[in-house]
């Protein structure tokens, strides 16, 4: 067994992606470690060389990024008391604080799973249009656009809950842009289906009908309570609220796949009912003592049947109360830290335009800001802030 750090403790980071990379650089600091002096160590555990940074992938789709530009090279993070495990997490034990990967088992003496969401595509959409959730998905979208001469475009929700609950309306309206800006608009006809009853219903009816109102401006047709059921030879099948059967054809389909927490948190018994990691809403302290859960890989129930979103700007604040509640342990004290679910999240609009919805969403005070080119480069600043500050 590989263990740890003889001096000081050991942090296993599950997950190189947003919440890890931001928990793992945040106990670095806080614990002291420099260059050469490693008073704990952090073990960051990840299957792939580059650490991907999701909100972008909109932007690719309609060629405004590549994949270099969203993705950077993972090694670059292992700074101070920092390494990265490159390989599968192939089995976690929560009750003893092990990790085991590449055929070693590694020891901690906290763990914080930050392993996101695991895809599948349902009703093989994979044959018929692009899972824009992953970076070739995205890049595959765009081939695809630069050839386009017009038709029926569908973004559809495949499934709940999903990752970014922006990122399908914010699809349809660059893509908007982009045919209006390459004369196809007139040409094209631009749908979102979804299952759920409203556009980021988490957020109350105000925001929800601001988002419609956007995209109805936009000549987007928005489909609410629409479930797929079968997706084949370019036509779209689903069940509609009242439970009728609608189809629609399509030309170009782009899809946010089914989320499934990871089956090796499942098979760790991490798990509640609901198949996701349940954990504390303020403390992210899973059922486990020592082994927290952050990002998108939790399940934090608001009210009525909503639950916090999934998304980075959350793993983030997550990732910073968790640190900072594992420095305190290490140092014999209480944690004194809770996450409070306050966070602005930013819908780009195309046309150099963003609207942004924050607030606290615990308590559902939240507002929705005036559509604005500022919320647009804040979004920009979010993306080259995150290569800049953390690789
Ligand atoms: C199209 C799109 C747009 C988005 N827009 C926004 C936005 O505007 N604002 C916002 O706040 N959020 C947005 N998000 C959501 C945001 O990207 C996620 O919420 C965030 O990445 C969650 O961080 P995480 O650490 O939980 O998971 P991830 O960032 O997904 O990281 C999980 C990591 O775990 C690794 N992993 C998984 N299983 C294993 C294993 N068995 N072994 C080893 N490694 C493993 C994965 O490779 C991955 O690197 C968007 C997401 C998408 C897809």
């Amino acid at each position: 067994m590989q263990n740890a750090n003889q001096n000081g403790k050991t942090v296993l980071v599950l997950g190189g992606g947003i919440g890890g990379v931001r928990v793992a650089r945040e106990l670095n600091k806080l614990i002291g470690n420099e260059n050469g002096i490693t008073l704990s160590k952090i073990l960051i555990f990840e299957k792939e060389k580059t650490s991907l940074f999701a909100p972008s992938l909109t932007k690719m789709m309609i060629g405004k990024r590549d994949a270099a530009q969203i993705q950077d090279d993972l090694s670059k993070v292992a700074l101070g008391g920092i390494e990265v495990v490159f390989g599968n997490v192939d089995s976690v034990d929560p009750e003893n604080i092990t990790v085991t990967s590449g055929g070693q088992t590694y020891k901690g003496d906290y763990m914080v799973v930050s392993l996101g969401t695991e895809q599948h595509d349902v009703h093989n959409l994979s044959k018929t249009g692009h899972n824009f959730y992953t970076s070739e998905g995205a890049a595959a979208f765009y081939e695809q656009l630069k050839t386009f001469k017009g038709g029926k475009l569908a973004v559809v929700v495949s499934s709940l809950p999903y990752k970014s609950p922006v990122a399908p309306y914010e699809s349809a309206m660059l893509i908007e842009q982009y045919l209006r800006e390459h004369k196809l608009r007139d040409k094209t006809e631009i749908s979102v289906y979804s299952p759920e009853r409203a556009p980021m219903q988490f957020a109350g009816e105000k925001i929800s009908e601001d988002v419609r109102r956007i995209m109805k401006e936009r000549g987007i047709e928005y489909k609410p309570l629409h479930q797929l059921t079968k997706a084949e030879n370019g036509t779209l099948t689903f069940t509609n609220e009242k439970g009728d059967v609608v189809t629609t054809e399509t030309d170009m389909l782009a899809y946010t796949p089914e989320h499934r927490c990871p089956s090796v948190i499942r098979e760790a018994g991490m798990t509640g009912e609901s198949g996701w990691v349940e954990a504390n809403p303020q403390t992210l302290q899973t059922k486990f003592d020592k082994v927290y859960a952050i990002g998108d890989i939790t399940k934090i129930q608001l009210k009525d049947d909503d639950q916090l979103p999934k998304a980075g700007v959350f793993a983030q604040y997550q990732a910073l109360t968790v640190a900072h509640n594992i420095v305190r342990q290490m140092h014999g004290k209480q944690p004194d830290k809770v996450f409070t679910a306050e966070g602005k999240y930013i819908m780009d609009q195309g046309d150099g335009k963003a609207t942004r919805v924050g607030g606290n969403f615990y308590t559902s005070s939240l507002d929705i800001k005036e559509t604005s080119a500022i919320s647009h480069w804040v979004k920009i600043l979010q993306e080259k802030s995150w290569f800049a500050g953390h690789f």
